[in-house]
Parts: structure tokens; C-alpha cells; sequence
């Protein structure tokens, strides 16, 4: 059965129509499931009862499990267990701004990023919208406090999830919805050219990250198996399609590995290749984990490399750290219970 917390304002508005109803009930869901948070449908008093039944004859209003949950300071990580028995993990961050949340797209991860614990398990399904929709509504009750801001960086590959994320986006962002302001929503992608160029097109100002981390395609394919099917060129060609159509800035994450690529050399480079775009660079230390064998550079290397693009004229901050000692941290989700 299809679950409520997946619909959009408009998909409930056919919905009614479809069945001989009128329009405004959407509206009045809309409001029961996250303004005033009802967790079953009797509750729902302005709407009639025949109509009731039918909806919860179509539609479960079930929501998740929250199984695990592990805090550290300014962070913490939620274990979700899915109605399939699946589990995905999000993140919740305490900034001088507000709370954001890292929220997961997918059960595993196909992409293959040799430096992700992620994408060691490959991509079992999508989340559906629901279950997205659902890693911010329940941790919301249980902080009692109102989030803000949401990145879709957890587990998955976001634009390998089109069709949900999107649907995502629609009903976080409506204003009677979860109303989160578009501006403070960013979605990640390693790089899917059909799909960038698709977003391009899509009318929310929603910021778009891309995860490089390498300056050129022989470092990227080592370490990016996807560079091979879209590679570097067409990643930026696809991008600049993107900010000449939105007018937005982007933003480059690159994550620095101890000799692989945080030489020098691979800043100038870096440099380069981002000339004249209007994008920052978000430099990520690397958060070493058990089973991945690369290693962090060391603190004075990441500043050489921040001074290099900063002498270049390029816009770069290093990326505040959050979550390592609860293994909440990029690319240390896992979806699964217990130990890989
Ligand atoms: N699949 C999407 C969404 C995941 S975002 C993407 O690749 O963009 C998670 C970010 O954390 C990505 O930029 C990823 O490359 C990065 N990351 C993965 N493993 C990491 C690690 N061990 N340390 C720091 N960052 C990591």
C-alpha cells in the first residue's frame, strides 16, 4: 500500500477528483500530516468519514522506526528501520543557523566510490518520497524543535532517485508543507550529466553540490568509477548548462586524500578547471574509516591547498567537521544494523 507521506499537494488534488471529491481536501491533509502532525487518519475531524475510509482504504499512514540514536556534540544520528526490514541512517547538525539534517536517498549506493563506507553495500532500492520525507518529520517530533535546513548527502546517490527526490523537494518545500525554504535545501550528485541538465529545469532554487574531488579524469576515474561513464568534461559542461540556466553558484565538494589528490600541483590545477565559474569549493578532510585504506592529509597540506586556490581567485572554505566520533560524519553512513 502506497504510504500519505509520499504525496504531493497536487497528487492528492487528482486524487479527490478522481474520486468524485473536491480539490480543497488536499489542502486540509495537507495540514492535518504537518502543521498540526495527526498521526492517524480518524483524527482528521474536518474531513467526512466515507472519504476517510476511502483514503485509508488507499493509502497507510504509517510512519518509520527510529531504532538506534547516537549523539555527540552539536550532532546526531538516527537509525531509521524501514517497513521492509531495511535500515538507512540521517544526521542531525546543530549550526549557529539552525538544525539541518542529512537525509539518505537510497538503501546502499551503486556509484562505487572507493573512498565511501556508504557505497559499500550497492544500492538494494530507492527510498520511496514517503521515506524521505519521514527522516525529517520523525526527528523533528522527537528533538521538539523545528529543522530548517536539509541536505541530501546521506546514503545514495540523490539523482539516481530522480523521480522521488523531486517529489521530496515539492512537499518539504510547500508552504504548507514542511515549508523548508528552497534556498536551504541542497542536493549532492557524483556527477549524473542526463540528470544535471535535467535539474537545470527545475523551478525550485534548490542548491546543487557536486562531489569532484578529483582535478582531472586520471585521478577521478581511480577513485570515482563513475567518471568513466561521465567524465570530467561533460560534468562541467553539464554544469555550466546548469548556472547559465539558473543563475546559480555551485558548489565543488573535494574531499583530500593523503597523496592522491591533495598535491600542489592538483590545486593548481583544480584551480583551473573551475576558472571563471560561479562556484565555491568546499575542501572536506577526510574521516578515515576501519575498512577504506586511504588516509587524511594532514592539517598543513589542507591549508597549503586552500592558500593555492585562494591565491587563484577561487572561493573555498573547509568544510566544519561534525560527527567522527559517532561515525555520523561524510560518508560514514551505513545502511545497515549491524557491522558489515
Ligand atoms: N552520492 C552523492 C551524495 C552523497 S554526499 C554524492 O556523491 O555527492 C556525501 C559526500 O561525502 C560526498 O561528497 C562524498 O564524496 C563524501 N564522502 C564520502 N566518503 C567520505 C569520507 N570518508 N570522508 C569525507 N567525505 C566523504
Amino acid at each position: 500500500m502506497k504510504n500519505i507521506y509520499g504525496l504531493t499537494i497536487e497528487e492528492m488534488e487528482n486524487y479527490f477528483l478522481e474520486h468524485n471529491s473536491k480539490k480543497f481536501h488536499a489542502l486540509q491533509l495537507f495540514l492535518w500530516l504537518y502543521e498540526k502532525r495527526v498521526e492517524s487518519f480518524d483524527e482528521m475531524t474536518n474531513i467526512k468519514k466515507e472519504l476517510l475510509e476511502q483514503i485509508s482504504s488507499d493509502y497507510s499512514i504509517e510512519r518509520l522506526k527510529i531504532v538506534d540514536v547516537q549523539e555527540d556534540v552539536d550532532v546526531c544520528k538516527y537509525l531509521f528501520e524501514l517497513h521492509d526490514g531495511e535500515h538507512i541512517e540521517a544526521v542531525l547538525m546543530r549550526h549557529d543557523y539552525g538544525n539541518s539534517i542529512c537525509v539518505s536517498s537510497q538503501v546502499g549506493c551503486n556509484m562505487g566510490c572507493k573512498f565511501c563506507e556508504s557505497g559499500r553495500r550497492k544500492k538494494v532500492r530507492n527510498l520511496e518520497t514517503y521515506e524521505m520525507v519521514l527522516q525529517i518529520l520523525m526527528i523533528e517530533k522527537l528533538l521538539g524543535e523545528r529543522i530548517s535546513h536539509v541536505v541530501v548527502m546521506g546514503i545514495g546517490e540523490p539523482f539516481d532517485n530522480y523521480d522521488n527526490l523531486i517529489k521530496f523537494f515539492q512537499i518539504i518545500n510547500h508552504p504548507k508543507g514542511l515549508a523548508i525554504g528552497a534556498r536551504h535545501i541542497t542536493v549532492s550528485t557524483c556527477g549524473l550529466v542526463p540528470k544535471i541538465l535535467e535539474f537545470s529545469d527545475f523551478p525550485l532554487q534548490i542548491n546543487l553540490a557536486v562531489s569532484l574531488h578529483a582535478p582531472n579524469n586520471e585521478i577521478r576515474n581511480k577513485i570515482m568509477p563513475i567518471n568513466k561513464v561521465y567524465p570530467i568534461e561533460q560534468v562541467m559542461n553539464a554544469l555550466n548548462v546548469y548556472i547559465k540556466k539558473t543563475n546559480r553558484r555551485l558548489t565543488f565538494e573535494y574531499i583530500l586524500l593523503n597523496d592522491i589528490n591533495d598535491t600542489d600541483e592538483c590545486a593548481l590545477e583544480l584551480a583551473k578547471l573551475v576558472k571563471n565559474m560561479n562556484c565555491y569549493i568546499n575542501l572536506i578532510p577526510y574521516n578515515e574509516t576501519n575498512n577504506l585504506d586511504f588516509k587524511r592529509t594532514n592539517t598543513v597540506q589542507i591549508m597549503r591547498f586552500y592558500d593555492i586556490l585562494k591565491k587563484n581567485n577561487v572561493s573555498v572554505t573547509i568544510r566544519r567537521e561534525f560527527g567522527g566520533n559517532i561515525s555520523a560524519a561524510c560518508g560514514q553512513l551505513r545502511s545497515k544494523k549491524e557491522e558489515l
